[in-house]
């Protein structure tokens, strides 16, 4: 076994972290989607816990020496329990996408109909994507925002709803910038008798925080990443407010000795989703669940959206429309329709001058998803960094002048040298600078 450290033993792939590294630190991080762990995450992220198996739930393993393991899961899972107020977590899932996919597998079974939000509408793939398992396993059926304000179009849900009695009901999105309207969806669930999932995983750090409402009163299930607002490392979560739905409504009786949802929910995640669990993400998920059951999350959190609505304002003066407005949340969606840029073009060109964003199609957008009509913007990273409001005006005028400029490299240029020098006032990681 080489144990001499990657620097020496693969001088190619040490390499590609460095770089990888200075880019994070040298640019500015705008994907609405992405963070910065702290480093205690990181460490126990990078740590040795990946060494063990541990396939099963905590007390009940198939594998022998999982004494330890066994006790970052619960913690993992208490902390979530206390920071989301819900009686049930799951905290095994690899992503969102398993997350979700356990989900499905729980409540619906092939070919019957699911009711999400339009992935050209800020939903997301698993929401029934035809795609994704989740439009080829299920009869799936789209709601919309409206035209005019950008906010999910609710007489058009309870329409569909009552139209289709889908078996569930999907709510939250990628790239919706206002709060998700949990209470009116689970009035709509309630009339047509459907299950009613909540999918935070955007927003899950601003509710754990309390400014965002919370699901839990008002969903049967709910879903989350753990590594965009929440800040911890990549991987996903299932919820649920209270385990006191009957699991006979949706399982045969023949399926054995089932008492709750939670019992369906863990083993649609293990063994039917999932075989071992990354025992080193869910030890570092509960470090991040201790950082966010922490006061100075909710200063973090607050930070995010004020940034957020600095930024959007900023960009309603320069004359830029923004999807609904602007924003409630994290996430600002620019529709560059009448700035005369695609997606495409503003991605690559902010990107040359050090600024990180996503194309993103707009509500009713005309160009294809390759190309589209507008640009997602999001404060969780730039945050996490300790920018702040005079920070945010700066990043709107150096966005405008490469949206004003994109093929004029030498100005894309002179971006990218004020973008490093304002990234040089909020250092990134300097414990790893040390290890160098
Ligand atoms: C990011 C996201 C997911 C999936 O997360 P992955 O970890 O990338 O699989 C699911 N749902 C929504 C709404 C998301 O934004």
């Amino acid at each position: 076994m080489t144990n001499t450290p990657l620097k020496t033993s693969d001088p190619e792939l040490f390499n590609i972290l460095f770089n990888e590294i200075v880019r994070q630190e040298t640019t500015l991080e705008l994907i609405a989607s992405e963070n910065f762990v702290s480093y205690p995450v990181l460490e126990m992220a990078g740590g040795i816990m990946t060494n063990k198996y541990a396939e099963g739930y905590p007390g009940k393993r198939y594998y022998g020496g999982c004494e330890f393991v066994d006790q970052a899961e619960n913690l993992a899972k208490d902390r979530a329990n206390r920071l989301f107020g819900v009686e049930y977590s799951n905290v095994q899932p690899h992503s969102g996408s398993q997350a979700n996919m356990a989900v499905l597998m729980t409540f619906v079974k092939p070919g019957d109909t699911i009711l999400g939000l339009d992935l050209a509408h800020g939903g997301h793939l698993t929401h029934g994507s035809k795609v994704n398992f989740s439009g080829k396993l299920y009869n799936s059926i789209f709601y919309q925002v409206d035209k005019d304000t950008g906010l999910v179009n609710f007489d058009e849900v309870i329409k569909l709803a009552r139209e289709h009695k889908p078996k569930l009901i999907i709510c939250g999105g990628s790239a919706y910038p206002r709060f998700i309207e949990f209470q009116d969806f689970k009035q709509i669930a309630d009339d047509v008798g459907s299950y009613l999932m909540a999918d935070i995983a955007h927003s899950s750090g601003l509710v754990a925080a309390g400014i965002h409402p919370s699901p839990a009163p008002f969903c049967n299930v709910i879903t989350t990443t753990t590594h965009k607002t929440l800040r911890g490392p990549r991987g996903g979560m299932i919820m649920m407010g209270k385990d006191d739905l009957n699991p006979w409504d949706i399982v045969a009786p023949k399926s054995g000795r089932v008492k709750n949802i939670s019992e369906l929910l863990d083993n649609a995640v293990m063994p039917g989703v999932q075989g071992g669990p990354l025992m080193h993400i869910i030890a570092a998920k509960a470090v991040a669940f201790g950082e966010a059951l922490r006061p100075e999350f909710k200063v973090y959190a607050q930070q995010i959206i004020d940034n957020a609505k600095t930024m959007a304002d900023e960009f309603i003066t320069r004359g830029y429309q923004l999807v609904s407005g602007g924003t409630d949340t994290h996430v600002i969606l620019i529709d560059l329709t009448n700035k005369d840029i695609t997606g495409k073009v503003a991605e690559k060109s902010l990107e040359k001058a050090g600024i990180t964003v996503n194309k993103n199609m707009i509500p009713f957008d005309e160009k294809s998803p390759f190309i589209t009509s507008g640009i997602r913007i999001g404060t969780p990273a730039i945050t996490t960094r300790g920018m702040q409001r005079d920070d945010m005006k700066k990043i709107v005028s150096l966005i405008d002048t490469v949206i004003n400029n994109p093929n004029d490299d030498q100005k894309l240029f002179s971006v990218k040298t004020e973008v490093k020098e304002l990234c040089k006032f909020f250092p990134l990681y300097p414990e790893l600078r040390d290890q160098n």
